[in-house]
């Protein structure tokens, strides 16, 4: 989610490519659907599919999304790290991209040479308890696997960051999760349970419905926010969450009130396994990566773009981080913002 900013003609092009109003900028690639986890609060894990780009189309693909005007494109899945053309994938976006890697703390080790290129190789860790950790990936040892994995990253020099997804399971250990990861020079990208309704005509599904995870406690979290925000004041805390998504997510929890138009396809967008491109993963289909050039010139996908604007459907926090960022000031706001953190994260670690 966080734009780093590394030095020489990538810095440059990136620099350039931010700036153009009027592009999506984000583009999140679920270039696998396979995944070796089974996440109480996911759907994924149960609706795999063997299927997905080659490595050729993948590259392709890039160029597409480089010449869209993408800037920031984070790799996910399932389990990226699954694929194995994955050290090749990486190679190729990041000569182009502010790029994000994520996995669920199984594979990182073994791909530690593969990630060393990523801007952020992002761990999921959902809480310092083990088996409160264990009990949400639904796999014995996957804590100890991830706070493997962030140590060994951390001591090799990769990025490393910890993605927790806050939900009310985990909601009153947020600050504490914070603490002990940021004490250690770690940078924490937050997520945000949300789940997708059923039944409706989507490019795929994502978070699954589970009364446990919906955030009850609607004053924590506003707690929450607040406490972020002052955390992010005081130096050394690597916390990779700007100020006015804690206000936004603030007065969504203080008052239900969404601050935020939607800015699917406008501001971002995302692409399945096999090359489908959606404003978001709840959205419909909108075109093939390879037809986007000439789609998105269509009537029909600025209609789209319109009704998202509208939409209420979600509150997944990068969509909601990339839509509020969509002004030629949000812009500005946002590589200023970014800068701040790079410079947190172009120390050595
Ligand atoms: S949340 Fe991620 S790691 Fe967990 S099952 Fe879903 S895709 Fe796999
Ligand atoms: S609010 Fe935006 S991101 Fe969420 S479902 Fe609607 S269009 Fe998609």
């Amino acid at each position: 989610m966080t734009l780093l900013v590394m030095g020489g003609k990538k810095a440059a092009s990136i620099a350039a490519r931010s700036l153009v109003p009027g592009k999506p900028h984000h583009a999140q690639w679920f270039i696998t659907r396979k995944c070796n986890y089974k996440c109480l609060n996911c759907n994924i894990w149960e609706e795999q599919d063997k299927e997905e780009l080659s490595t050729e189309d993948i590259k392709r693909g890039m160029d597409v999304l480089k010449d869209a005007g993408i800037v920031e494109l984070v790799l996910s899945g399932g389990n990226p790290l699954l694929r194995d053309d994955i050290g090749e994938i990486i190679d190729y976006a990041t000569k182009h991209f502010v790029t994000t890697v994520y996995d669920n703390g199984s594979l990182a080790v073994k791909k530690l040479d593969l990630l060393r290129k990523v801007d952020f190789a992002a761990i999921s860790i959902d809480s310092l308890n083990a088996e409160k950790h264990d009990f949400i990936k639904n796999v014995p040892g996957a804590w100890q696997n991830a706070m493997h994995a962030v140590e060994v990253l951390k001591k090799e020099g990769v990025k490393v960051c910890v993605a927790p997804t806050i939900s009310q399971i985990n909601l009153y250990e947020i600050e504490e999760l914070t603490n002990h990861f940021t004490s250690k020079d770690i940078p924490i990208l937050y997520g945000l349970y949300s789940y997708d309704t059923e039944g409706s005509n989507q490019l795929f599904r994502i978070g699954k419905h589970r009364d446990e995870f919906i955030i009850t406690d609607k004053q924590a979290m506003v707690n929450l926010c607040d406490t972020l925000q002052m955390a992010r004041k005081t130096s050394g805390k690597r916390i990779l969450i700007t100020d006015k998504l804690l206000k936004t997510l603030r007065s969504l929890f203080a008052e239900e009130k969404r601050v935020w138009s939607c800015k699917a396809l406008q501001n971002f967008l995302v692409i399945d396994h096999l090359g489908r491109i959606a404003g978001c993963h709840n959205q419909t289909f909108t075109s093939s990566i390879f037809d986007l050039p000439k789609n998105r010139k269509t009537q029909e996908y600025n209609t789209q773009k319109e009704q998202y604007k509208i939409c209420t459907k979600c509150n997944y926090l990068c969509y909601i981080f990339y839509s509020i960022y969509g002004t030629p000031t949000g812009h500005l706001t946002l590589v200023k913002e970014q800068w701040k953190n790079a410079a947190l994260l172009l120390k050595k670690q």
